[in-house]
This record gives structure tokens, C-alpha cells and sequence, in this order.
């Protein structure tokens, strides 16, 4: 059993998985399917048009994109900017090409990490290859 302090509300309560309270997790049920229900009828709107035609807000509605919550399938105007360069894109914080490049330059990180301590090793092995205490 632990205690938390509820992500949305600040409220204490009994976490079990999730990091927002039961209240919330209500919340943001009821808000899913309201934006599910109007985008059923409104297939073609944009985030502002459902935002402006439900009572959940536009960062909401962004959010539950992002964590995945929100998926959209038939819904091409549901796009929001890419964080990296702006794109409209419709799932994650990036667009498809800046994860690719993010993965890439990660992947690069990790290399470069990888060459700089074998060359320190390289470096420890040969200082004690000189070092012949007799
Ligand atoms: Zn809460
Ligand atoms: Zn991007």
C-alpha cells in the first residue's frame, strides 16, 4: 500500500498503479469518451473543434494523444506540432522522421560512450604494462 500525491489533482490518495487518484482516473474516463463520442460524429474535426465542442481542453486532448490513450485511426485533421520541429504528427511527443533521428543519435551517444571507455581502458592497460614494480 503506498501513498500519493495524485499527479492531476494534488490530492492524497491510495496509489494501486496508475499515478492520478480514482477521481481523476473518472475524469479522464468520462472526458475519453466524450471526445470518443464527438469524434465518432465528427470524424474530420481538428483538436480546437473538439476541444470547442466538448469540455475537455486542448492540452487534455493532446496529452491523451501522447500517452497513447487517444487512438486515432480515421482522424487526420487530429494532429498537434511535433516538440522537436514542429510537424503536425498524431502519436508520441515527435514525429515519425525526429524519432528516427532521435534513435539515431542516441544510438551514436551510446558508441561514442562506448569508444571513450575502451580507449580509458586501453590507456589503464598500458600504464600498467610500463609499471614494473621489481
Ligand atoms: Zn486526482
Ligand atoms: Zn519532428
Amino acid at each position: 500500500m503506498a501513498i500519493a500525491n495524485c499527479r492531476r489533482c494534488g490530492r492524497l490518495f491510495n496509489r494501486v498503479g496508475r499515478d492520478i487518484c480514482p477521481d481523476c482516473v473518472k475524469d479522464e474516463d468520462d472526458k475519453l469518451a466524450t471526445i470518443r463520442a464527438y469524434l465518432r460524429q465528427h470524424p474530420l474535426a481538428n483538436i480546437y473543434e473538439v476541444a470547442n465542442g466538448t469540455d475537455v481542453t486542448y492540452e487534455e486532448i493532446v496529452e491523451f494523444i501522447r500517452d497513447g490513450r487517444l487512438v486515432l485511426r480515421n482522424n487526420p485533421n487530429m494532429v498537434y506540432p511535433c516538440e522537436r520541429c514542429g510537424t503536425p504528427t498524431q502519436a508520441g511527443r515527435l514525429c515519425t522522421n525526429c524519432a528516427k533521428e532521435m534513435a539515431e543519435e542516441l544510438e551514436r551517444a551510446r558508441e561514442g560512450h562506448r569508444k571513450t571507455s575502451a580507449e580509458r581502458q586501453g590507456g589503464f592497460y598500458s600504464r600498467s604494462d610500463g609499471f614494473r614494480p621489481s
